[in-house]
């Protein structure tokens, strides 16, 4: 059984105020959440105590990246293991947004992998083809291919810590969303690319992310390889947040 997964990732957004109008109201929706899925809220760092200061046991917490290395002189670097200090539970890795603007290529990906699962934390490698190579028919060979490389130091029990989110860099913060059936396509697709790796692909969770809101999560979340969300623009909105995490079949 896979675990269904809700995250929203706040990006460079939020401030004291935020966490305390959202974090609230979100937290306790979660707790009545009867579909078993987990909420994760994934603010910048410096918002990490405060949002867990108001989440209770209900909501896990996050970090948007973390460094390749492990400590030592990387001024401005957070590392994995002071994300687990911080009772933080899941790392997004490889996001398309650390991708294009940071220079983030598949080997730091991996690299930056290898650290989260080595703190004991969940790795969600962020996966997902422009436009242009959607439209060349690149697609699914680009995402296969930041699969294989972003996960190349994945062995044994560490899959367990694992967990894809497909993002497809057209449908980030623009209002366009893959429809659910290419959305689907594209999960299954990974699951097979994961099976290829000797992951266990059946019990990997696999995301969908990109303009989700709360009036299309439901037709995403009702196809069969979709496991969750990563949810960016909408996560900063308690209602429709919660409306997100309740869109489960
Ligand atoms: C994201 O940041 O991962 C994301 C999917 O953003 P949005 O939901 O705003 O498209």
């Amino acid at each position: 059984m896979r675990r269904r997964i809700v995250a929203g990732n706040w990006k460079m957004n939020g401030s004291k105020d935020l966490v305390q109008q959202l974090v609230g109201p979100v937290r306790e929706q979660a707790g009545r959440l009867d579909n078993g899925a987990k909420v994760v809220i994934i603010p910048p760092a410096l918002y990490v105590s405060a949002v867990q200061a108001e989440a209770g046991d209900d909501l896990a917490t996050g970090v948007q990246n973390v460094s390749q290395w492990q400590s030592g002189a990387y001024t401005g670097e957070v590392s994995a293991d002071m994300a687990r200090d911080m009772g933080c539970g899941y790392v997004l890795v490889g996001h398309s947004e650390r991708r294009q603007l940071f220079g983030e290529t598949d080997e730091t990906v991996a690299a930056k992998v290898e650290q989260v699962l080595q703190s004991g934390l969940t790795a969600v490698l962020c996966v997902g083809e422009t436009l242009e190579q959607r439209e060349a028919g690149d697609a699914e060979r680009v995402v296969a291919t930041q699969v294989i490389r972003g996960l190349a130091r994945v062995e044994g029990e560490s899959w367990s810590q694992v967990v894809v989110a497909y993002e497809p860099v057209w449908a980030i913060g623009t209002g366009r969303t893959a429809t659910a059936e290419d959305a689907q396509a594209m999960h299954a697709e990974i699951r097979n690319v994961l099976s290829s790796m000797k992951a266990p692909a059946e019990s990997i969770s696999v995301l969908y992310g990109g303009s989700v809101k709360a009036d299309n999560a439901a037709a995403l979340f009702s196809e069969p390889d979709i496991d969750g969300g990563l949810i960016g623009g909408a996560s900063l909105k308690a209602d429709e947040f919660i409306s997100i995490c309740r869109a489960f079949p």
